[in-house]
């Protein structure tokens, strides 16, 4: 008896690193028994997520992995469907109806708050805004940043921190060969602030940093990075306490020792990275023009407060504290995650990246734990559906933006781009976006 070849429909909400990564898992584990049809939806009029809209601009190399997205694209058993919104265009119950299978890799694009007085201020944000904002996600190009004191004070000792801290810190003129947004280098190129202070909880030996992005810090040509060397050894005190080191933790501290003792360019433009402060209030007439801390130390490897308090006058406050998942009909989101087991979530229906794990880990993070859901996925597997996929599920006349759609944008903004000597000019508005993609060529 002949084995039956059985195909299924597979619906992946979401078109950043961990979508993209699902679509190839399922692309690998095509058998000549076993065949995927996949459909990559995505709300926005481009793919590639926080690879378009949240890696800093000054990181080109980061974003090359969309040559490895472009490649699933190509794929015969791939279909882009961007423009689509789940929720407003399709529902997640006709999903489901209609595909053997749906993951949602629908990613924490909330920031979380940092709940203290003064943190609706204007000029108070949160890099969840920030960040897309300078990379020209459609939806935050109207985020009014203003640039016009001398400090910056960023909340939280992550690489998003890091990230926003450098992209206000650095000579804007080095942005000049980059994607950043020509709203957001046009306002960095007016901007006054020469101090951008970060300022982490917790002290060096927690902070979330990671060593590479350290060690880029005293390279940056225009700008003087600090770090009170104290609280270095003072780390590295604390970490022999506890006995054997980590390896991440020991490239860290390492990472932060040289910059601590690094010599200064003496340039006019500092990043300093504080440590060991609890933001409690930010200050100001109608906007922000003071943080106040309180300081904390570490007693028995765990942070206490103190009765002393610190101040940053400050005309700009962003926090970089994490992110969550954003609700929508049909799902819950548990501390700040879509619920899952492993990946699944209920019936026929799975979630992988930040959306299934939480706001951690790095791009390629998303590989391995995108092939680990498609393992589950497949052993859960039972007949195929046979039904019709999105196309039904869509009004007549919705402007899909098609793999071959969003090419055309692609090579839109390249060529764009080239005529400035930048890797690509991103195009703002959807509807811009929309009407290139319609162009005969
Ligand atoms: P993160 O790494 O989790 O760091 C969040 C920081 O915010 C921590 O220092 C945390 O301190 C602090 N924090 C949380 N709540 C706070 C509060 N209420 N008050 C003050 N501080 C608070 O998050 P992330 O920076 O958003 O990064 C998310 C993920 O993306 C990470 O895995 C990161 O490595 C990755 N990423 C990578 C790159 C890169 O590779 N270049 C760039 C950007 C992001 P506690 O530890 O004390 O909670």
């Amino acid at each position: 008896m002949t084995k039956p070849v059985k195909k299924y429909r597979i619906a992946i909400v979401g078109a950043g690193p961990a979508g993209y990564f699902t679509a190839q898992a399922f692309q690998k584990a095509q058998t000549e028994y076993l065949i995927f049809d996949i459909d990559l939806i995505e709300k926005l009029p481009t793919p590639w997520g926080l690879v378009r809209s949240g890696v800093a601009p000054d990181h080109q190399k980061i974003k090359t992995v969309s040559k490895v997205f472009e490649k699933i694209a190509k794929e015969p058993n791939f279909r882009l469907f961007a423009n689509v919104e789940i929720g407003k265009d399709v529902s997640l119950k006709d999903l489901r109806d209609q595909y053997d299978v749906v993951v949602l890799a629908t990613g924490a694009s909330k920031g979380r708050k940092l709940g203290i007085p003064g943190e609706d201020l204007k000029n108070s944000f949160s890099a969840a805004e920030f960040v897309p904002w300078y990379n020209t996600h459609p939806d935050f190009v109207d985020v009014e940043v203003e640039l016009s004191s001398d400090t910056a004070v960023v909340i939280g000792a992550g690489n998003v921190a890091m990230d926003v801290a450098r992209i206000l810190a650095i000579d804007p003129s080095e942005l000049d060969p980059t994607d950043i947004a020509e709203h957001a280098l046009a306002k960095l190129k007016q901007s006054n602030i020469r101090k951008v202070i970060i300022c982490g909880r917790r002290g060096p030996e927690h902070a979330a940093f990671t060593a590479p992005e350290l060690r880029d810090l005293p390279k940056l040509e225009n700008t003087d990075v600090f770090i009170d060397l104290k609280q270095i050894d003072d780390a590295i005190k604390h970490t022999l306490d506890t006995g054997e080191v980590e390896k991440d933790l020991k490239n860290n501290i390492e990472a932060m020792r040289t910059i601590a003792i690094n010599a200064k360019k003496d340039v006019a433009r500092k990043l300093e990275i504080k440590f060991l402060l609890t933001p409690i209030e930010i200050k100001g007439q109608g906007k922000v023009e003071e943080i106040i801390f309180q300081k904390n130390k570490i007693k028995n490897g765990k942070i206490t407060a103190t009765n002393e308090s610190f101040s940053i006058k400050t005309g700009l406050v962003i926090s970089a504290i994490g992110y969550d998942s954003i609700e929508f009909p049909g799902i819950t989101i548990e501390s700040g995650r879509i619920n899952n087991i492993a990946g699944h979530v209920e019936r026929n229906v799975y979630t992988v990246g930040w959306a299934k794990r939480g706001p951690i880990g790095v791009i390629g993070t998303n590989k391995s734990d995108s092939n680990d859901v498609v393992d589950l996925i497949i052993e859960n597997l039972k007949e195929p559906k046979n039904t019709d996929g999105i196309i039904k599920l869509l009004e007549t006349g919705h402007e899909v933006i098609n793999q071959q759609a969003w090419e055309k944008i692609n090579n839109q903004e390249i060529a764009n781009g080239k005529l400035q000597n930048k890797p690509r000019s991103k195009i703002i508005y959807r509807s811009e976006l929309i009407q290139i993609s319609k162009q005969i060529v």
